[in-house]
């Protein structure tokens, strides 16, 4: 494949009978936008909402792609950062589509990382009691992750993501090539959540990465295939489950201990929520061999995997150090994913087998985490 020429994308195909939409993954498929948004939705014009350190970059090719398909677009531009998926900045991207006059039968157009894509998703849930979108993910994360599924939030003082909407978009654009701008931390990030596919259901794709995680950050073909499987099975447990009700959970492998180590360091640059995540996926490896569930083998394989992309594995690993078991403990049951009481977590079986366990003793999980304290 060479830059700039459009090869054929992989399409993956979110199957939600009348929310049905395609995930085109492939090179300078960005190009491709506005003729896309067109077919879809003729006539509409398109908001794009985009944070400041995206509009540098990849703004001016999603712009002209609209225009060359005679899509007539306004830009919101947003502070890049996990700080502005809040009231504020939610607030701030409402206004910027109402003064835009966006109507019903408009697109939003989320052209970013996961932030721009939760926020604007949320957004055009919300305007107008719900506008179209489509996601044009710019981060690995968001192109295996957030941008498929129809998660949409904003973060509260009380945590991460709690409230939101779910809302499907209408398409997903996932520009390999804008890839090649994005720094190698986050690049590392959205690995995370690639090798999160592999430890929660699909031991092939697990141990494919184990032989080819040097040829997806180097990109081209294996990326190209490492995003599709990604998206393929996300797709897939959310045509089980758009939801959560059930096996959808089973994507929040790594997330609980994620989430808490994330508001521990403040939602901030010391750790990513990808990193935050690798983390999370090592505790609860580690967790499953405490509760004699996963051998511990198992959980050496997953954590040699996660360290050797360059990922946090250990509690010691975050800059500036966490907060004591108490505080993480506080922080965990702050999570949505708490119910009466009783923990839940998505834990390991195997390599390619989570499962969600409900009733994890609170006591049980304090005493691992002072133990993995001790040993900082
Ligand atoms: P992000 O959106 O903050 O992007 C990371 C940084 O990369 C930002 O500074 C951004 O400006 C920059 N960037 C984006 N694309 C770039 C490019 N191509 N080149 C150079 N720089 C680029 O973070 P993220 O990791 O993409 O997403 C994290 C967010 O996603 C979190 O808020 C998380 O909660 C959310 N998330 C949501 C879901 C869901 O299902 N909705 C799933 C996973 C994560």
């Amino acid at each position: 494949m060479i830059d700039g020429v459009l090869a054929d994308p992989t399409i993956v195909k979110v199957a939600l009978e009348e929310r049905t939409y395609d995930i085109v993954i492939g090179r300078n498929q960005i190009a491709t936008l506005g003729a896309r948004a067109a077919a879809l939705r003729a006539g509409a014009k398109a908001a794009i909402v985009t944070d400041d350190a995206v509009a540098r970059l990849h703004l001016k090719a999603a712009e002209a792609a609209l225009a060359a398909a005679g899509v007539a677009t306004n830009r919101i531009i947003v502070e890049a950062g996990e700080g502005t998926k809040s009231f504020a900045g939610f607030e701030c991207v409402c206004e910027g589509l109402l003064a835009a006059r966006v109507e019903r039968g408009d697109l939003v157009v989320a052209l970013g990382g996961g932030v721009v894509g939760d926020l604007a998703g949320f957004a055009a849930a919300a305007v107008r009691r719900g506008l179209d979108y489509i996601q044009v993910p710019t981060t690995l994360l968001a192109q295996v992750d957030s941008s498929v599924g129809g998660k949409t939030a904003i973060n509260s003082r009380h945590g991460k993501n709690l409230v939101g909407a779910f809302h499907q978009p209408i398409l997903v654009v996932a520009d390999t090539l804008a890839l090649d701008t994005l720094p190698l931390r986050q690049f590392r990030a959205g690995y995370a959540e690639i090798a999160k596919y592999g430890l929660l259901g699909d031991a092939g794709f697990f141990s494919w990465l184990e032989a080819n995680a040097k040829e997806v950050f180097a990109g081209g073909a294996a990326r190209e295939h490492a995003i599709a499987t990604s998206c393929r099975m996300k797709a897939a447990i959310v045509a089980r489950d758009e939801r959560e009700s059930g096996d959808r959970a089973l994507l929040n492998l790594g997330h609980t201990f994620g989430h808490a180590l994330e508001a521990a360091a403040g939602f901030s640059e010391r750790l990513f929520h990808g990193e935050a995540v690798a983390l999370g996926m090592a505790l609860a490896a580690e967790f499953s061999v405490r509760i004699g569930v996963l051998a511990p083998q198992h959980a050496a394989r997953a954590i040699r995997h996660l360290a050797g992309a360059g990922l946090p594995v250990k509690l010691a690993d975050v800059p500036g150090g966490v907060p004591d078991a108490d505080r993480l403990m506080e922080l965990i049951s702050q999570d949505k994913k708490v119910r009466r009481g009783k923990l839940t977590f998505v834990l390991l079986r195997d390599i390619g087998a989570a499962y969600i366990a409900n009733d994890v003793e609170s006591a049980l999980l304090r005493a691992f985490l002072v133990e993995k304290l001790d040993r900082q």
